[in-house]
């Protein structure tokens, strides 16, 4: 149902007019996110000033059957802040204050839209640490993190967004607010429902504050780079490392495709005919780090690294950082559209899962580049290609569909850190046990009866080529057509 003139006058007179946006071109910039393929048009997108007008809005939609889609900073790769039709985009980032920092109680309080590097930075400045450390940190909010429950480089050893989430504020489908959770690092009082909402990818609820827990900052840290002549050489280091008890803070992996692209781009004087690449940091005391850096650097030798490297200075740890943090740009230059996945499976499984990768690729005719977090078992197969070739796409969402069935086969899963959203709906019913999609979609509909809040992700079945994109490049086409972006 299309969403009536009455109906906006209402929402503006809610929000106020200079907080509701609905011009073509403020309805394109919020027609996607990072997600390629998908996209589709707002009926229009909002700025509430406070928890208690987000409130009142989420009661008109349920009065007036208009759905809600909040956003962050729109850097989600499986969709999740794509508009659905008749949907209004609830801004976030514009709350972005850091409430307070509690050095007693080890807590911070954020609004949801302070980024990530914004919250890590301010913390390390007085000797704290805020460990989640998605690769999108710079510009990703903490309401879009809690949301995906996003992981990131730091995993392996600190664990993921959850585990820093102490407590919200949350504006529930039905306008009630809610707090959950608190400063005491206690709190078995009934069901856990704060983590319940975390990674609930804005369909149960609206955070409007966060309660994330600090912990120190570590001594010191010291950041290696290995280099493979055989991805199994790797794998087997991977393997060792964790083996011998040893808790790197980052263990990431990336393949030759993509240390090529990464070499191409940033120069960076990496030996671009090696299969793979280890970045591996320890943090902690510094004895620790040192004996752990020359353990480390035993096992990489142990199994047959053609080239080591140990930052000497903070100027050299972010040299060698920047080959894995670069990764996905330097793959997206490649060709016009980046497929990027995040198929995961248990870490002893890595290797065989790089080459049943490697395998499905070769199969379907497709040019894939593969890094990511080893020490987690968390894969980014990427698939470059053009959103022009219809072929080529189809050929891309078999290809995917056949990593995700490989992933669980091995003991895996379809998502470790970026969620379900649009763009993953169909492997989640075809991949996940049916009885806890039932579940789910039961807990949705209780808490969302109407579907007012971020309908249609997570569940209900449509591939990515076939998804909202066409309807949109006509839209977009009808708005050039009428001048609207000369
Ligand atoms: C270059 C790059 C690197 C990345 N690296 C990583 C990585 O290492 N690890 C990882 O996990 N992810 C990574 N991502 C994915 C993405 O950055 C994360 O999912 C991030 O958490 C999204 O934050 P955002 O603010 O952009 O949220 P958005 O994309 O705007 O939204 C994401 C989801 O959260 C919901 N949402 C947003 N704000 C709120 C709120 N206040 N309340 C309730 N729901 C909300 C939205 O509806 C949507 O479903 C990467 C992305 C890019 C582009």
């Amino acid at each position: 149902m299309m969403i009536t003139a009455k109906t906006i006058n209402k929402i503006r007179s809610i929000v106020g007019s200079e907080n509701f946006f609905d011009s073509p071109e403020q309805k394109l910039a919020y027609s996607y996110d990072a997600t390629p393929l998908l996209s589709q048009f707002p009926s229009a997108i909002i700025r509430p000033r406070t928890t208690q007008e987000l409130s009142e809005v989420m009661i008109l939609a349920n009065h007036e059957h208009f759905a809600l889609v909040p956003r962050g900073s729109g850097t989600g790769l499986s969709g999740g802040s794509i508009p659905t039709e008749n949907s209004i985009v609830v801004l976030t980032n514009h709350w972005n204050r850091i409430i307070e920092l509690d050095e007693k109680n080890l807590t911070v309080r954020v609004e949801p839209g302070v980024l990530t590097a914004q919250l890590q930075s301010t913390v390390e400045s007085i000797g704290l640490f805020y460990p989640p450390d998605p690769g999108s940190a710079a510009i990703s909010t903490l309401g879009g993190n809690v949301a995906e429950n996003a992981g990131g480089l730091r995993g392996l050893k600190y664990g993921v967004t959850k585990n820093y989430v102490q407590g919200m504020e949350v504006v529930l489908p039905d306008g009630s607010i809610v707090s959950l959770g608190g400063k005491s690092v206690k709190d078995v009082a009934g069901y856990n429902l704060k983590d319940f909402l975390i990674g609930s990818e804005g369909t149960l609820g609206i955070f409007t504050n966060i309660l994330l827990k600090l912990i120190p900052k570590p001594e010191t840290s010291s950041t290696m780079l290995a280099f493979f002549d055989r991805i199994s050489d790797a794998g087997e280091t991977v393997a060792e490392i964790i083996s011998s008890h040893i808790s790197p803070s980052t263990l990431e992996f990336l393949d030759r495709t993509t240390i090529n692209c990464v070499e191409q781009y940033a120069h960076l004087n990496l030996p671009v005919n090696t299969e793979a690449l280890l970045l591996i940091e320890v943090d902690g005391h510094h004895v620790v780090v040192k004996e752990d850096t020359e353990k480390i650097s035993v096992l990489c030798r142990k199994h047959r690294a053609n080239n080591f490297s140990i930052a000497r200075s903070e100027q050299e740890a972010v040299k060698l950082r920047s080959a894995r943090k670069i990764a996905f740009s330097a793959l997206a230059r490649v060709k016009p559209t980046t497929i990027l996945e995040d198929a995961t499976v248990p870490r002893s499984e890595v290797v065989p899962m790089l080459e049943r990768i490697q395998s499905i690729a070769q199969k379907n005719g497709l040019l894939f580049g593969n890094f990511g977090h080893a020490g987690d078992g968390n894969l980014h197969p990427t698939c470059l290609t053009d959103a022009r070739n219809t072929q080529e796409i189809r050929s891309a969402e078999q290809a995917f569909g056949e990593i995700f069935s490989e992933a669980v086969k091995l003991g895996g899963t379809i998502s470790g850190e970026h969620g379900i959203g649009l763009a993953k709906r169909q492997f989640l019913e075809k991949l996940a046990p049916l009885p806890a999609i039932e579940m789910m979609r039961r807990i949705k509909e209780s808490i969302d009866p109407h579907s007012v809040l971020n309908p249609g992700k997570i569940f209900s079945l449509s591939p990515r080529c076939e998804g909202p994109m066409p309807k949109n490049a006509s839209q977009i086409k009808k708005y050039i057509d009428a001048g609207a972006f000369t």
